[in-house]
């Protein structure tokens, strides 16, 4: 296995939509924190829920990337070009008698696949549906298969949020690991590429939280070392509570460059909603310098009409 010597982080946009502010924030915190500690950037593209996937999204994201003033060293590497090492965890995880095949209906399928989303909740499934469970190969590609959750927390420590205990055998149960489409989980894509791409630094929203309990119960099962360090930041959210979307205008990045906001608005928006000061414009740079984790609000980002206004410099004219 590849083993750098490097710390690393990833970025790992999936390309099913165009990104908006609140990925800029999440992507140029996650940027910036490698820049100043000297590690490896490594591009990932998670283009394996297909349903969700969008034509031209990945090449519209690594544009948008771009001129944000983000780089990277490495990518972008694209998780579909090749199933082989998600596979060989599946051959793993069977041989140790961890999965089994599972026959869902599609919806459950699907929901079951997809990066979680706020408010899309995989129902729990509970262990006692489970069948007896013995070393096997994992002989059909064509199934939806499931991990067998071990009960009990998973604690790890969170660099922004300080100690956690999550508890996927409660709030999940037996997670999908593989799809009746032919292609892994997020859940186990994730952990088999940060793994094998040796990414020691996982820096993401905070709606991953629970995820990062499944991810350690895989790197468990797999004995994959080391596992990576966990940072999930506070989510932006729109001035309902909820978070950032359509409902809340437009904020994708390339409506507003479409407009013609310079890049170095919305980074010097960002620089603010990290506790920065007030907004104003800066260079991608400029923030890597600047950024200090502890003095990023603790609480969600309200992303206003004041902000919107900031951007494009005139007054609201938005819903
Ligand atoms: N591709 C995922 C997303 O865009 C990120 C997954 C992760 O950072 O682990 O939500």
């Amino acid at each position: 296995m590849h083993r750098p010597a490097l710390a690393r982080t990833r970025l790992a946009p999936s390309p099913t939509g165009a990104l908006h502010l609140g990925n800029a924030r999440t992507f140029l915190v996650n940027w910036a924190l490698a820049r100043q500690r000297g590690q490896g950037v490594l591009l990932r593209i998670e283009d394996l829920d297909t349903p969700r996937v969008r034509a031209g999204a990945a090449e519209a994201t690594l544009d948008t990337l771009r001129w944000l003033g983000v780089d990277w060293d490495e990518g972008p590497v694209v998780q579909s070009h090749d199933l082989e090492p998600y596979r060989a965890a599946m051959r793993a995880l069977a041989g140790a008698g961890l999965v089994y095949p599972s026959a869902l209906t599609r919806g459950e399928a699907e929901a079951a696949a997809s990066a979680p989303q706020e408010g899309v909740h995989e129902a729990a499934f509970p262990s006692s549906l489970r069948p007896p469970l013995c070393p096997r190969g994992f002989d059909d590609e064509g199934a939806n298969w499931r991990l067998a959750t071990p009960p009990g927390p998973v604690a790890f420590h969170d660099e922004f949020r300080g100690p956690q205990a999550v508890d996927p055998s409660r709030s999940v149960g037996d997670f999908a690991v593989w799809t009746k489409r032919g292609q892994p989980s997020y859940q186990l894509a994730v952990v088999v590429d940060d793994a094998r791409q040796g990414v020691t630094h996982v820096v993401r929203g905070d709606d991953l939280v629970d995820s990062a309990g499944r991810q350690l119960i895989l790197y468990r099962a797999l004995a994959l070392t080391p596992e990576p360090s966990y940072l999930h930041l506070p989510l932006v959210r729109g001035q309902d509570g909820k978070r950032l979307a359509k409902r809340h205008g437009d904020t994708r990045l390339e409506s507003y460059r479409a407009a013609g906001v310079n890049a170095g608005r919305v980074v010097g928006l960002v620089a603010s909603w990290c506790g920065l000061g007030p907004p104003r414009p800066m260079g991608a740079l400029e923030f890597a310098a600047a950024f200090r984790l502890d003095k990023v609000p603790r609480q969600d980002i309200v992303f206003t009409r004041e902000h919107h206004a900031w951007l494009v410099e005139k007054g609201w004219s938005g819903p």
